[in-house]
C-alpha cells in the first residue's frame, strides 16, 4: 500500500497551500483587471498582466459538477474510502475548484447545491480544502 499522491506546492501555488494550512481559503486575482483565477498562475488569462494579489475567499460556493467514485483506483490505496465524491465547486469569487464533497450522502448532491469549505489536515505539510453542504443560518 503506497502513499497517496499529494499536491506539490510550487512558486505559483505556495501561497494557496500556506493559506490552507492555516485554514484560510485564499484566491489569486489580477491586480490590474481584478479577475480571479484558479489554479494560481504567473499571468492573468484575461489581460496577460503579471501583477497579482491574494484575496480572502468567503469559503462558500455551489456544486457545479461532480462524479461519485465507486471503484477505487489504485484499488489498495482508496479501497476504504469509496464511495467518495469528486466535484467542481464554483466559488462566490467566480472560480471553479476541483475538490471533494464531504458530510453528505453522494446521492443527496444536487447541481447548484450551496456548499462551504472545510479544511482537512491530511499531513503535517498539506491541508486539503473540501466542501460540505452549507448549514442554513
Ligand atoms: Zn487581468
Amino acid at each position: 500500500m503506497g502513499a497517496k499522491p499529494m499536491p506539490v506546492p510550487d512558486a505559483d501555488s505556495r501561497r494557496f497551500w500556506e493559506g490552507c494550512r492555516e485554514h484560510r481559503l485564499q484566491i489569486e486575482r489580477c491586480a490590474d483587471c481584478k479577475t480571479a483565477r484558479f489554479p494560481p498562475a504567473a499571468l492573468c488569462p484575461h489581460c496577460r498582466s503579471s501583477r497579482s494579489e491574494w484575496v480572502a475567499a468567503s469559503g462558500r460556493g455551489t456544486v457545479f459538477s461532480w462524479i461519485v467514485v465507486r471503484h477505487p483506483v489504485p484499488k489498495d490505496m482508496y479501497a476504504g474510502e469509496v464511495p467518495y465524491v469528486v466535484a467542481l465547486v464554483e466559488l462566490e469569487e467566480g472560480v471553479r475548484m476541483p475538490t471533494n464533497i464531504v458530510g453528505c450522502a453522494p446521492d443527496a448532491i444536487r447541481a447548484g447545491m450551496p456548499v462551504e469549505v472545510v479544511f482537512d489536515d491530511v499531513s503535517a505539510d498539506i491541508t486539503l480544502p473540501r466542501f460540505r453542504p452549507q448549514v442554513p443560518s
